[in-house]
């Protein structure tokens, strides 16, 4: 039986764009490993601002005295202060987000010169040691699976965008990694293919003892595949304006047995899902 642990522990992080004005307050997460993990909210509410904060991907974090953001990519007590890395110039955080992470973005972000294959074995190969042959036998697996009966060597903008997404999906599994992050990876597929995709991602997490962070619109998707859902609310400000978004303890779910638990309430699946509904409409009628 693996160990399950904390992956990324975050406390007391605020994500601004400019000074003085927060996106986003993350008052305590933890990503653990074992679990996939949606991030669901209305648009604006600050899901890619977490996501992109993740991945040390836009430097939004902004430094304060009690502010903590960890990663332990393994069950060793190693930890890497990912909070350190902002300080650091960006070949040193291109470095930790290609050894630990794997992205899905919204755009495919595929070589436009090269086939479909070797787009998803690029990744691969550039970022680890695995041998070619073993690679591209795993892609191509994988390729089976989720698009079954398709040719891989066409160049990539022979697919349609559906086979793009999918072979996004297959790039950034098949790529070593600890910590998958995607923003809205099944925003061009239909429920069946979304399902499948996470289907194989859930498998990776679980065999692999990584985990995945998935920011979505789909409540269905989200009930049916995450061990764990993060609502990020937008509540209002004293002049009635939408503040910065927010993840409290409050609005972390985990999946136990058949309820959804929170740090001060336990939901049944029907609830949980009015919850989401009503917090999406308030922030949709704001
Ligand atoms: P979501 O992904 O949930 O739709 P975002 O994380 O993109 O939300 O945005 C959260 C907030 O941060 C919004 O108010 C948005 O306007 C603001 N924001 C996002 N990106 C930028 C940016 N590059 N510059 C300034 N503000 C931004
Ligand atoms: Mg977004």
């Amino acid at each position: 039986m693996t160990n399950l642990f904390e992956m990324i522990e975050v406390n007391n992080l605020i994500c601004e764009y400019a000074p003085g004005t927060p996106a986003l307050s993350v008052h305590n997460l933890n990503i653990r490993s074992g679990e996939v993990t949606f991030v669901v909210g209305a648009s604006g509410s600050g899901k890619s601002t977490l996501l992109e904060a993740l991945g040390l991907m836009t430097e939004t974090a902004r430094s304060t005295p009690d502010y903590s953001f960890k990663l332990k990519p393994t069950e060793d007590n190693s930890t890497v202060e990912l909070c350190d890395y902002w300080q650091w110039d960006a070949t040193k955080r291109s470095a930790i987000r290609s050894k630990f992470f794997s992205f899905i973005f919204q755009q495919e972000n595929m070589f436009k010169s090269v086939s479909a294959m070797e787009n998803m074995l690029l990744t691969t190969l550039q970022s680890s040691e695995h041998e070619e042959q073993e690679a591209n036998e795993r892609i191509a697996e994988m390729a089976q699976t989720l698009l079954p009966g398709v040719v891989l060597t066409k160049p990539i903008m022979a697919y349609s965008g559906g086979q793009r997404q999918r072979f996004a999906f297959i790039r950034a599994l098949a790529k070593p990694h600890r910590v998958l992050l995607a923003d809205e990876p099944t925003g061009n597929l239909d429920p069946l293919k979304a399902q499948e995709a996470m289907g194989m991602t859930k498998t990776i997490v679980k065999e692999k003892n990584t985990a995945a962070v998935i920011v979505s619109h789909d409540i269905c998707l989200a009930l049916k595949n995450a061990d764990c859902i993060i609502l990020i609310e937008k509540p209002l400000d004293a002049d009635g304006k939408p503040a910065a978004g927010q993840i409290e303890p409050s609005t972390v779910f985990r999946k136990m047995k058949n309820k959804w638990k929170s740090s001060n309430s336990e939901l049944t699946e029907k609830q949980l899902r009015e919850v989401i509904e009503q917090s999406l409409q308030s922030l949709n009628t704001q």
